[in-house]
């Protein structure tokens, strides 16, 4: 079973012809209200492609918590694990120009007082579950407290988003830490060996965790982990005993790429938990991740497990 730790916010949409300058006033469209946050999309995109699933995380006691609430249970998440109280809801204040240029003040709310205490007693969600899956849009101490209580056995998978320098004791539980380009630089800091993707893979694998994926957008993505003992002799040519392998794009015609690295990461978690090779579980991913993109929208843009066919 797959929990995810993380994030619950409700998206407050609207399209304006320009974006306000400082105390100006602009009219813009009607407001469009999202379920958001990288926590509930990853929980929703991982039930829709049928992984029992549950979301540790924390919301206000007001009509976007309930929001939120009615989209996870609508998807199929276990609910058990969503805290109400303490401070109103998450909220991103989106604007839209029509250039599609956003501009977003985001407001943590709920999100900021997810305590390492709420880690502690959700333990028994924790010891049932074989992947955990968390994001930083949550306190750092709360991400640490997860990975103190993971399980015997039990498998962590971080995105570090918004990124942030992260200690090792975190960095050292990841498998795998999965990033984008931005996010690898700022985890980096500077430490990058080289310019290229697979540079920032084997900088970003030795800085401790068990496995790496950079995921590259129309691009694919790539695998990076320590190579096994056969592999290590044999070499891939850089003979330091890492495997840096390719997960070839998936082709689409990309509508909006909003929601498309929750929707990758939820997809390669459940894999993962049911066996799969990270290689294997990655390719999966991609093929969810591109469906994600034909669609407009974060949550509504989520494939079911028919769609993207059999992993
Ligand atoms: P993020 O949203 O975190 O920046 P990416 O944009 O790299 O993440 O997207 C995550 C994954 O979704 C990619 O690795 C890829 O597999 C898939 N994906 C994203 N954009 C596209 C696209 N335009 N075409 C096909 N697949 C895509």
């Amino acid at each position: 079973d797959l929990l995810v730790v993380g994030s619950a916010n409700a998206d407050l949409v609207i399209d304006v012809e320009r974006r306000p300058g400082a105390g100006e006033t602009v009219l813009g469209g009607d407001l469009a209200v999202h379920p958001g946050g990288k926590g509930a999309n990853q929980a929703v995109a991982a039930a829709r492609l049928g992984a029992r699933t549950a979301l540790l995380a924390r919301v206000g006691d007001d009509g976007h918590g309930r929001l939120l609430l009615d989209s996870l249970r609508t998807a199929g998440v276990a609910t058990a694990g969503v805290l109400t109280g303490g401070a109103p809801t998450g909220v991103a204040l989106i604007t839209v120009d029509p250039s599609g240029d956003n501009s977003i003040v985001v407001s943590p709310g709920a999100n900021g007082r997810l305590t390492p205490g709420d880690v502690r007693d959700a333990d028994r969600l924790l010891r049932t579950s074989r992947v955990v899956s968390a994001q930083l849009e949550i306190p750092l101490e709360t991400v640490v407290e997860v990975v103190r209580r993971l399980p015997e056995g039990g498998r962590f998978v971080l995105n570090p988003s918004p990124p942030r320098p992260l200690p090792r004791e975190v960095l050292a539980a990841c498998d795998p830490l999965i990033v984008n380009e931005h996010e690898a630089k700022v985890i980096l800091g500077g430490a990058a060996a080289g310019d290229a993707p697979e540079d920032w893979a084997r900088s970003l694998l030795a800085e401790g965790p068990r496995s790496v994926v950079v995921t590259l957008g129309a691009e694919g993505a790539l695998v990076a982990s320590a190579a096994d003992a056969d592999e290590a002799r044999d070499g891939d040519g850089e003979g330091d005993g890492v495997e840096v392998a390719r997960v070839a794009p998936v082709r689409v015609d990309a509508v909006d790429t909003t929601g498309a690295g929750d929707a990758f990461t939820a997809a390669l978690a459940w894999r993962l938990g049911t066996g799969a090779t990270l290689a294997e579980a990655a390719g999966y991913a991609a093929r969810v991740g591109a469906a994600a993109v034909t669609r407009r929208g974060a949550q509504e843009s989520f494939p079911t497990g028919a769609e993207v066919g059999a992993p």
